[in-house]
């Protein structure tokens, strides 16, 4: 019981593994380093003033609750989206978890209303209609906490760990990991000290997905490939949503291309909300949230294509950056288009845009052509993907509807790990999306709670 653990990173997944282990060991053994600030520091300036400034880190994904913090607070409860959990765990094992992460959220001040749509007679209907039309609506219960109370539930979650005596050092980033003879002795921070430690677990997310990668490399540790997924964000008049965001919050729609049979998927559907920028060190992709509060007159939704990469080449991550950056290159940020613009082979202009029934929420992403930044595979696929999908809602396939491009979501590279998320080297640990094996909240927090109990069972 007297093992200590450094947690390396803050975002739900080293929350969660902190929640469990503070449980049987002494809260002053268990270490949480942070590169980000503390949650009532983390003022990102884009969403105060609407003006990017690229903070260092990240505020929008670092920092106290880690990208999850200015999130939707949506909780999949499910293992078939947002992570590939229940490949490494097994069905039971993830089942009998589900109710342990819920517990954890409703403690903290979560809504207890779970949605679980699949009882309604008109989401079989949709179901149907998906079919016939060679998609698959996934339907799965979901918890919407909302932006606000998500702020809430991970300042509750932060004050029960420091009444713990857990220690959190904030803007503290971790530079390597410290091994001996194929055991974890400690971590070193950037311009800091060493520390150690007899379990380390690393719980850095998709912006520290870099160190993972080198951190593989270093130690020689064996890894796996994940896709990238490579997009654009949709947005439409609300309207055109409605009556299936009312009963579904979010519409998961999947289908495999005729162009190029890559799987093609609506993700991180936000009715009523507004298109984001995201920073991902030098590079600004799109993302989008909602707010419980309030609900404006456009929804958004990504609509992602999955590549995978066959050898030699082994940098999913590098090529999703680089799409990302030629939008980059030839707007400064985010390209905005009209889907008619991208159909009729033009770049939108201001005073296209202005005639859209979409008023862009993202104010300040600029016209342009996604014919220029996307490849063929993807841009056929979302094409092909958005006319399907006018058929099954009228109007998302409207002329008028905008994409902003591009969105990207990096899987990180994937180590070999075990069923309890051990890495190669003994007592290292790796979990949550920093480790390529979740996408989402839930699946994260879930995997914290999995090291925790493997720690637990070691120390006693
Ligand atoms: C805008 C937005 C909206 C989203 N909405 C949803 C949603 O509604 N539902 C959903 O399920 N998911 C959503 N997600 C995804 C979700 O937030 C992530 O899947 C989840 O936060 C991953 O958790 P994690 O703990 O693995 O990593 P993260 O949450 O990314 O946390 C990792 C933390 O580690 C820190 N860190 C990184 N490197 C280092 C280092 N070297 N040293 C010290 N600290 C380090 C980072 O600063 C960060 O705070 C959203 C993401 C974004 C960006």
């Amino acid at each position: 019981m007297n093992k200590r653990v450094i947690i390396v990173g803050a975002g739900p997944a080293g929350i969660f593994c902190g929640l469990r282990l503070s449980e049987f060991i002494p809260g002053e053994n268990i270490t949480i380093i942070e590169k980000g600030k503390p949650i009532d520091k983390r003022n990102c300036p884009l969403l105060i003033t609407g003006k990017c400034i690229n903070c260092e880190p990240c505020s929008m994904i670092s920092g106290w609750g880690g990208a999850g913090a200015y999130s939707d607070g949506k909780l999949n409860i499910t293992g078939d989206v947002g992570g590939f959990l229940v490949d490494l765990l097994g069905e039971e094992r993830f089942s009998s978890l589900v109710p342990e992460v819920l517990q954890y959220y409703f403690d903290h001040g979560s809504p207890r209303n779970l949605d679980n749509v699949s009882q309604d007679p008109q989401v079989a209907d949709w179901s149907k209609k998906a079919r016939l039309l060679g998609m698959k609506l996934v339907t799965f219960p979901i918890i919407h906490l909302g932006t606000d109370k998500t702020k809430e539930v991970l300042s509750n979650m932060y004050r029960t760990l420091s009444d713990r005596g857990v220690k959190v050092l904030f803007n503290s980033e971790v530079e390597a990991i410290i091994t001996e003879n194929n055991h974890v002795t400690g971590v070193k921070i950037k311009d800091g000290d060493s520390l150690e430690s007899d379990y380390v677990v690393v719980a850095v997310g998709r912006s520290g997905a870099d160190d993972v990668t080198r951190w593989v490399n270093q130690l020689h540790l064996s890894f796996g490939t994940n896709p990238v997924d490579l997009g654009v964000r949709v947005e439409v008049p609300a309207e055109v949503l409605l009556p299936m965001t009312d009963v579904l919050y979010e519409v998961k729609l999947e289908y495999y291309s005729h162009a190029f049979e890559d799987k093609v998927r609506t993700f991180c559907m936000n009715p009523g909300g507004e298109v984001v920028k995201e920073h991902l060190d030098d590079v600004i992709t799109v993302n989008g949230h909602s707010y419980k509060e309030k609900f404006l007159p456009n929804t958004n939704f990504a609509v992602l294509v999955s590549t995978y990469f066959t050898e030699p080449f082994k940098d999913p991550v590098a090529y999703g950056k680089h799409i990302a950056k030629l939008a980059n290159l030839l707007s400064g940020g985010i390209i905005v288009q009209r889907f008619g613009d991208l159909l009729n082979g033009h770049r939108s202009t201001p005073e296209r845009i202005k005639r859209s029934i979409v008023t862009p929420s993202l104010k300040d992403s600029v016209p342009g052509d996604l014919n220029a930044v996307l490849p063929r595979r993807d841009l056929e696929s979302i094409i092909e993907f958005l006319q399907l999908l006018d058929k099954f809602a009228p109007g998302v396939g409207s002329r008028d509807t905008l994409l902003y491009g591009v969105e990207v979501k990096f899987y990180s590279m994937r180590p070999e790990l075990t069923n309890t998320l051990e890495s190669e080297v003994q007592n290292l640990f790796m979990v949550g999306d920093g480790a390529g094996i979740t996408r989402g909240l839930f699946q994260a927090a879930m995997a914290g709670l999995v090291v925790g109990d493997a720690i637990k069972e070691r120390c006693l």
